[in-house]
């Protein structure tokens, strides 16, 4: 049986508040986001972290907030931040390397936590261990056992590369064996070290051929295995109307260096619509052009950002038009469990 891919609509009125609370991290994965010298090192202290929490807080909004880091359970006081940001009405996510530091799984609770994610770049240590570290895929994945044991909703979040496109499929197996729910397959963005890394002759990123041929068929085997997907547009049909998350969502990425973005394509620069300053949310004044100056742009390629930053991403025909139009990076698609 086949399930049809349903690209879920960005939704006005929501809000998704993606909280990075520290930036340091006890792994040095080969395609890391994060980059210091623009998001700082520092660890917000437990009360900024709850007031940062209530700046984003609105009730007559529906949000999501996603603890990230660096690694987030490094944080002493994560479970306080998960517990604030349940009394204030939102959905708690937190997005972990699998280590699950300061007994997380003790200190909060399933009733608090929305879903527990962990990220995994391969479905044995032979595929992951080599991108993310020696002796993670085993740490990961005993943890994963724990979560679901105790009672957590777990996730899954599969960065695909030309590094481990082809073990995708053996995913599956795996996530049933442990009791994911929900798979969300990532594509890599040059950002951070995979912007300044090369991953080998083929680079990091899959061809449009490559992920159009793989990544929709596994989601697809994995929710006829009873697994929820996730997975990132990309190439957007030709009739499909293109839209920029900046213009009609509200997405916020908060670095604890008081950025916050609203595209995370631009965390690499120092363009951030807007920051925290004196605990208020206030417009990035340092800048004369910032993200959202470029967001108004409309061309042929569909994502500005995209085409700016990563124009290797875009073919074109002998008359000089793009073969595919680029979605916007969080524009998703879902396939729910058969
Ligand atoms: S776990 Fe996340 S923050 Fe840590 S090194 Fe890997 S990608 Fe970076
Ligand atoms: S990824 Fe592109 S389309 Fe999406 S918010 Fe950023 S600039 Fe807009």
């Amino acid at each position: 049986m086949t399930s049809k891919a349903n690209t879920v609509a960005f939704q006005a009125g929501e809000r998704n508040i993606f909280f990075h609370i520290l930036t340091a991290c006890n792994l040095s994965c080969r395609h890391c986001y994060i980059n210091t010298s623009q998001h700082g090192t520092t660890t917000l202290p437990k009360e900024t972290m709850l007031k940062w929490l209530q700046l984003f807080a609105d009730p007559n909004k529906k949000s999501n907030v996603i603890f990230l880091g660096g690694e987030p359970t490094m944080h002493p006081d994560l479970a306080d931040g998960i517990a604030k940001a349940k009394e204030l009405g939102m959905a708690v996510t937190v997005d972990s390397n699998g280590y699950l530091f300061n007994n997380l799984l003790e200190k909060t609770s399933p009733d608090l936590l929305d879903y527990l994610s962990f990220s995994l770049d391969g479905p044995d240590p032979s595929v992951n261990d080599p991108i993310r570290g020696e002796g993670v895929f085993e740490v990961c994945t005993t943890n994963m056992g724990k979560a679901v044991a105790a009672g957590y909703n777990v996730s899954v979040i599969y960065t695909v590369s030309n590094l481990n496109i082809e073990h995708l499929h053996r995913m599956i197996p795996l996530l049933q064996d442990i009791g994911v729910k929900r798979f969300f397959i990532q594509v890599i963005g040059l950002r951070g070290n995979s912007a300044k890394t090369n991953a080998g002759e083929q680079g990091w990123q899959v061809s449009p051929e490559q992920w159009l041929d793989v990544v929709p068929r596994v989601a697809n085997q994995a929710a006829e295995a009873g697994i929820h997907v996730t997975f990132p547009k990309v190439f957007l049909d030709p009739n499909e109307k293109f839209e920029c998350a900046g213009l009609v969502t509200e997405n916020f990425f908060i670095f604890p260096n008081g950025r916050v973005y609203r595209c995370p394509l631009c965390e690499d620069h120092p363009i951030h619509a807007l920051e925290i300053k004196n605990e208020t949310l206030v417009p990035n004044q340092n800048m004369k052009l910032t993200e959202d100056n470029f967001f108004q742009l409309n061309i042929e390629e569909g994502c500005v950002m995209n085409r700016l930053l990563q124009p290797d991403t875009i073919s074109y025909d002998a008359q000089g038009k793009p073969l595919h139009r680029i979605s916007c990076c969080l524009l998703k698609q879902e396939i729910l469990p058969v």
